[in-house]
């Protein structure tokens, strides 16, 4: 398959990534892709979490509310303008669910057009845990209920990376770890996403993190081999490739055609389009 749309793209107002909306878009267009979609890390506000949360989260080293709204919002709008009739733009943002704030996010979705759900941390039993350290099965329990809780809002119109739990799930030589705990997560995301039509991303920015051992041989740490097998088995799930670029010239590369070649292997009926307004369904 030829990528023709892309909707999870990032911007430097999150720190960790090079270039505007703009550099992204004109690669876009270099590249032949009919629809792109801007979704930098949104800003969750600090009076959602505890001040050692918030940065145990590297949180303020991520755009907030102000930025949001004075520099991003912008910026979309200007690109809008400057390149809207040579390519379909897009206005999102990847974003935490941090449950008890709905209303947060139904603000949000008045001022961009879609939500991608990345969970990176989650309500653990200590407080938020972060998916980066490492992951036991008790902490893989609770990310899929995170998902499960997020997915069930309507507020998302895609799962970025839903296989970024198993990261950090090793064993004691530090093979990744595919187990029946990991299965049951695996499972109870699937469901989630096919009951809510939520699309499941195969994440293009996974296999710039190279190559490590794992129970199905050298893998990427996501996107896994035993992870979307399992999806591969659900015709009913929705899958589509979401380049993840932090860098424009990374947008359409040679990675990105591996991560397309990876979900064709397993079979994956990859979406070339997403139909936004109509796989969101929002509830009252
Ligand atoms: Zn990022
Ligand atoms: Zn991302």
């Amino acid at each position: 398959m030829r990528l023709i749309a892309n909707y999870h793209t990032h911007t430097a107002l999150c720190g960790h990534a090079a270039g505007m909306s703009g550099d992204y878009i004109r690669e876009a267009i270099r590249n032949g892709l009919q629809e792109i979609g801007i979704s930098d890390h949104g800003p969750i506000p600090r009076s959602f979490m505890t001040p050692r949360e918030y940065a145990d989260n590297w949180l303020q080293r991520q755009m907030d509310e102000t930025i949001f709204e004075t520099v991003y919002l912008p910026d979309l709008a200007e690109s809008i303008r400057r390149y809207g009739d040579r390519i379909a733009i897009r206005t999102g943002l990847e974003i935490e669910y941090v449950p008890g704030h709905d209303d947060y996010y139904r603000w949000l979705l008045t001022k961009v057009e879609y939500l991608v759900l990345g969970i990176h941390y989650f309500p653990s039993v200590h407080g938020l845990y972060n998916a980066y350290d490492r992951m036991t099965a008790p902490r893989i329990a609770e990310y899929a209920a995170l998902a499960e809780r997020a997915l069930a809002t309507g507020f998302f119109s895609i799962l970025a990376h839903p296989d970024l739990f198993l990261m950090t799930y090793r064993d004691a030589d530090g093979v990744l770890l595919f187990d029946e705990a990991a299965e049951q997560a695996t499972r109870r995301i699937i469901d989630a996403a096919v009951k809510h039509r939520v699309v499941l991303e195969v994440n293009g920015g996974g296999p710039r993190r190279g190559r490590y051992p794992s129970q199905d041989g050298m893998d990427w740490l996501y996107p896994r081999t035993a992870f979307w097998r399992l999806v591969a088995k659900t015709p009913s799930a929705r899958v589509a490739i979401g380049c993840d670029t932090h860098n424009p010239p990374d947008l359409c590369d040679a990675v990105i055609d591996e991560t397309i070649a990876f979900a064709e292997r397993l079979n994956l009926k990859l979406l070339p389009r997403i139909d936004l307004n109509s796989e969101r369904k929002r509830e009252p």
